[in-house]
């Protein structure tokens, strides 16, 4: 089990956890979505064993050494269910019922809270989601659910609006190589940052040439894009939780709204769909960097 601060690759996301728990701003459901091999069920357990652990007030949580750290050390935390699935490829309406939400309504053995994860979420037939669906819709409120799936968008779109997304990361950042490349990101980052060299036309100009010279390294460039407005939105987060204004991202994103984050997430979400689909790359390009200008 990991403390907070032994997040590594996900430094911006431990410390909004660790933020969280400490002011108590949790919420009730969340969705932790990454590919296998990311942290997201590592941090999950830290998650509940910082909710979980009696360590002295002001101590930094989890503290590793009180008595619930050590029953959740040994994933013997009668307060922390992780759900298990019968059989291997669905997680069934039964699996639920019996697991969380025939459970869920027993007060916690220790006091304080109850954590219920679900490994493996997208593999939870829509009947099961359903079933769900009330159990986090009207939580007891010692209860915090936290599936982890491979991609938040497998799960029904009823079952996402009422969690928190957090997303860790796919794969190391990229990095560009060779000048041209460097350019490529280069330009981006202006254009993440508001610059005022980026006008339309120059916009135009650069979709022209991602379209042409850059397409190879698109996919790269889409996840720079979304990484750059998830740490956005995670600074923005942590620092509404501690009343700062957070060491983010400078220039335009660190005040950019959460709407025009998420604007921006969809418009690169639909340019990949787009470019898959084989619809011309230089208007797809045009139409998203035109969307992260206005945003
Ligand atoms: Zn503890």
């Amino acid at each position: 089990m990991k403390t907070f601060d032994e997040y590594k690759d996900e430094r911006l996301l431990a410390e909004y956890m660790e933020k969280a728990v400490a002011v108590d701003r949790i919420g009730q459901s969340y969705i932790f979505e990454g590919a296998k091999g990311t942290d997201r069920q590592d941090m999950a357990l830290s998650l509940a064993a910082a909710l979980l652990c009696k360590g002295k007030e002001g101590q930094s949580r989890p503290c590793k050494t009180c008595h619930s750290c050590s029953l959740m050390e040994s994933r013997n935390h009668p307060d922390c269910i992780t759900v298990t699935h019968e059989k291997p490829s669905t997680v069934s309406v039964k699996d639920i019922r019996e697991q969380v939400i025939d459970d869920i309504d027993i007060r916690p053995y220790y006091g304080g809270r109850k954590i219920y994860i679900i490994p493996d979420a997208e593999m939870m037939s829509p009947g099961a989601q359903n079933a769900l669906l009330k159990t986090i819709e009207e939580p007891p409120d010692y209860a915090v659910v936290i599936l982890i799936v491979t991609d938040a968008a497998l799960l029904l779109e009823t079952i996402r609006s009422r969690c928190m997304i957090l997303s860790f990361r796919k794969e190391p950042v990229f990095v560009p190589e060779g000048e041209e490349q460097e350019e490529i990101f280069r330009r981006m980052d202006n254009i993440l940052k508001g610059s005022k060299e980026e006008d339309a036309a120059s916009l135009m100009s650069y979709a022209r040439m991602l379209a042409t010279d850059g397409k190879d390294i698109l996919p790269d460039l889409f996840s720079y894009i979304e990484s750059a407005c998830r740490d956005a939105l995670l600074t923005k987060c942590t620092a509404e939780l501690t009343g700062g204004t957070g060491a983010g991202y400078i220039g335009k994103m660190s005040g950019m709204t959460y709407e025009g984050l998420e604007n921006i997430l969809q418009a690169v979400d639909r340019a990949r769909h787009d470019i898959l689909n084989n619809v011309a790359a230089e208007a797809v390009l045009d139409v998203l960097l035109l969307k992260m200008r206005e945003a």
